[in-house]
């Protein structure tokens, strides 16, 4: 075997590894709370991550991808265009991303504003795509610090609307991010609290995309449908975080 080769065995012995610990946490969170764990879907988050991870996750049976940043999604779906994956974008979606990232996304999960739902809804038509489901990704902080994303959590089912309304667009359910240092199950029980209030309205919209690996047993606690891990399945991000 070639020095690669042999590289590409110990990641992906790693990756298998981390998954399989992550499976059994997952297993016996939802058993404590009452669920089946087949009702969890891990979506790996592999920014900064190289598309060398992307494949052996896919090889792994892994189906369910994330990024946070248009560019970095770009090029990975390029370089993975042979597997058969679902790419999330969970990043803050500027204006100029949205005709990239609706061509690649099918959930895009960060949706926060109007403004957004116009755009996507504009490009989801004019390029002729599929149905792009859409998150109505919810602010879980106490007071809302500046540059983290999200809608209030008493505007949210306002937006969910405009998403349920919009053609082109699917509303799945919500999204949201604990806020750093402070009580994620706190969080999680707002973010339920605002997605059965969407629920009702949308029957359809039942994803509650919560917990990152740092909360994710929180979250299923708290009745996530979607956690999105990064550290937990690749280790930790070198530099930059979030
Ligand atoms: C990076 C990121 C994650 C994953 O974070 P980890 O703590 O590494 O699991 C989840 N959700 C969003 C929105 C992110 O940006």
């Amino acid at each position: 075997m070639s020095d690669s080769q042999l590289q590409a065995g110990t990641r992906k012995s790693e990756l298998e590894r981390n998954l399989a610990q992550i499976n059994e946490a997952v297993a016996q969170a939802a058993k404590s709370a009452g669920r089946r764990s087949d009702d969890i879907t891990v979506v790996a988050v592999t920014k900064t991550w190289p598309a060398a991870d992307v494949r052996l996750l896919s090889d792994l049976g892994v189906t369910e991808f994330a990024e946070n940043k248009a560019q970095e999604l770009m090029a990975k779906q390029e370089v993975c265009a042979d597997l058969a994956l679902n790419w999330h974008f969970v990043g803050q979606l500027q204006r100029n991303k949205v005709k990239q990232v609706a061509s690649v996304a099918r959930c895009i999960e960060s949706v926060d504003r109007p403004e957004l739902v116009v755009a996507l809804q504009e490009r989801v038509q004019r390029d002729g795509l599929g149905p792009v489901t859409c998150l109505v990704q919810v602010s879980l902080d106490h007071d809302r610090v500046a540059g983290r994303a999200g809608v209030a959590a008493d505007q949210a089912a306002r937006l969910a609307d405009q998403v349920a309304a919009a053609d082109g667009l699917e509303l799945g359910g919500v999204m949201g991010v604990a806020p750093r240092g402070g009580d994620a199950r706190i969080a999680f029980e707002t973010l339920k609290r605002v997605s059965e209030e969407i629920s009702d309205q949308h029957r359809s919209a039942t994803i509650i995309s919560a917990g990152m690996s740092g909360d994710f047993v929180t979250a299923i606690k708290a009745g996530a449908t979607h956690i999105r891990l990064g550290s937990a399945l690749l280790g930790e991000r070198v530099g930059f975080v979030r």
